[in-house]
Order: C-alpha cells, then sequence, then structure tokens
C-alpha cells in the first residue's frame, strides 16, 4: 500500500515497463495524490503522456530508418555485386527506397487505422456501459483501483472523484489504457513512417554513388555500419536496454545482410552477363 503510493517507487517502476504502462501509471499517480487543486493533476496528466508518446515517436522513428539502412544497403550491394555500372545501382536504389518507404507508409496506416477502430468501438461500448449502468460502472472502477493498491474507502472516493470529471476518460483509461483525446492519427503515422524509411535509406544510396568503383562497396559498408551503431544505440538507450549488446547485434545483422546479398549479387550478376 504504502509502496504503491510512493511517488519515487511508482516512478522506478514506471521507467522499467515500455511506454503504456508506464504512461498509465504516471497518470494514474497524478491522479490518485487526492486534495490538490483541480488543474495540477490535469497538467501532469498532460506532460507526461506527452512525454510518453513522443518517446513512442523517436522509436518508430529509429525503427523505420533502420530498416531503409538495411534494405536499401542490401539491395544496392546485390546491384554492386553484379554489375560495376552507376545506372542501374541508382535505379534499384531508388526504387528500392521508394518501394520499401511506401510499404512501411501503407503496413502502418492499416495497422493504426484497425487499432483506432478498435479502441473506438471499445470507448463506445463503454459509453454504452456508462450510460446505461453507471453503478455498476463505478464499482468497477472502485475495483480496478482496489487491484492496483489502494485501500477499499480511498479506491471508492478516488473512483467517485473521478467520475465527477470525466467518466469515460478515466474509464478509458484505468479499464482500457486509452485516451481518448489522443487516438494515434493513421495518416500521420503513415507518414513518419514513410520519412524515416526514406531517410534511412539515403545512407546506403548516397554512400554506394558519390565514391568511385573501388570504394563503392567499402565505404557502403563503413557508412551502414556507422548508421546501425547509432540507430542501435538510440533504440537500445529508448527501451533502457543494454546499449552495448543491441548495437553489436544491429551491426552484425546489417553486415550480413549486405555480405549475403553481395554475394548473391557477385554469382548472379556472374552468370547473366
Ligand atoms: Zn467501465
Amino acid at each position: 500500500m504504502a509502496s504503491e503510493l510512493d511517488p519515487q517507487s511508482r516512478q522506478s517502476a514506471s521507467r522499467e515497463t515500455a511506454d503504456g504502462p508506464a504512461r498509465e501509471t504516471a497518470c494514474e499517480t497524478s491522479r490518485e495524490t487526492p486534495r490538490k487543486s483541480q488543474t495540477q493533476p490535469h497538467e501532469g496528466e498532460a506532460h507526461t503522456a506527452g512525454h510518453g508518446s513522443r518517446l513512442n515517436w523517436l522509436r518508430a522513428g529509429v525503427l523505420g530508418a533502420n530498416d531503409g539502412i538495411v534494405s536499401v544497403a542490401g539491395l544496392v550491394m546485390g546491384v554492386a555485386g553484379a554489375t560495376t555500372a552507376v545506372g542501374p545501382i541508382f535505379v534499384s536504389g531508388i526504387a528500392g527506397l521508394v518501394s520499401g518507404a511506401l510499404s512501411m507508409a501503407v503496413g502502418e496506416y492499416v495497422s493504426v487505422s484497425t487499432q483506432r477502430d478498435s479502441e473506438r468501438a471499445l470507448l463506445e461500448k463503454e459509453r454504452w456501459e456508462l450510460a446505461e449502468m453507471p453503478e455498476e460502472e463505478l464499482d468497477e472502477l472502485t475495483e480496478l483501483y482496489v487491484e492496483r493498491g489502494l485501500e477499499p474507502d480511498l479506491a471508492r472516493q478516488v473512483a467517485v472523484q473521478l467520475t465527477e470529471k470525466d467518466p469515460l476518460k478515466a474509464h478509458a483509461d484505468a479499464e482500457l489504457g486509452i485516451d481518448p483525446d489522443e487516438l494515434t492519427s493513421p495518416v500521420q503515422a503513415a507518414l513518419s513512417s514513410f520519412l524515416a524509411f526514406a531517410v534511412g535509406a539515403l545512407i546506403p544510396l548516397l554512400a554506394i554513388l558519390l565514391p568511385g568503383p573501388d570504394w563503392r562497396v567499402p565505404v557502403c559498408l563503413g557508412a551502414v555500419g556507422l548508421a546501425l551503431l547509432l540507430t542501435g544505440f538510440v533504440s537500445a538507450r529508448i527501451g533502457q536496454a543494454p546499449t552495448t549488446r543491441a548495437v553489436i547485434r544491429n551491426v552484425v545483422g546489417g553486415a550480413l545482410a549486405m555480405l549475403i546479398t553481395y554475394g548473391v549479387g557477385t554469382l548472379i550478376g556472374g552468370h547473366v552477363a
């Protein structure tokens, strides 16, 4: 009980969990703090939610860029294994950049749309329940806060106050972990995936096109290695994971992808020529 309400232990718990639960827990902490002015919990809530979703965007951006780096690096290295002509390397690199970015964008659009549809359906059901059976819903909310460690009396008080303020928001947060005012936009998610992939893809594309024929492969390997070191480091930091292992995995994985496609390109190029 005491530890549940202790802000410091709540915070350290939040740091260990992924964004979603951490966000929720942080909101909860500020909401559970009794007898403060109405505006204070509201500010804290908005702040923590914004911080959590910013981290989510950063993580999605880094992962998208990582995909762009590895996939286009493999592509241009494969073509460079088959031919020394700049034209085919350029065309395949651009085609890989555009098709990969589009594929990411479409995938993200579909998945976020589906998620939003299901969140809306859940909110609709919750809205109906609140209208039809407010007493049961109040009991339910109380029970949820008891499960999270509040004494029944305090949980009741919290549930009553939250229900007075904004019942749908209170239930969406405690039951579903959704903020009804902050549903993700599918178009925004699609655009950022497109951009993230494209930015990542530009690295191997430029690294293989700018140097002369003798330097293409080593420069591309080096640039991609450095870029993957950076994305591996940043995504490990965001996820609170040990950075060294994450960086090694990321760089080795990307290097393998490039060496394999380069080998395949050399083999096939030899047969086609
Ligand atoms: Zn409910």
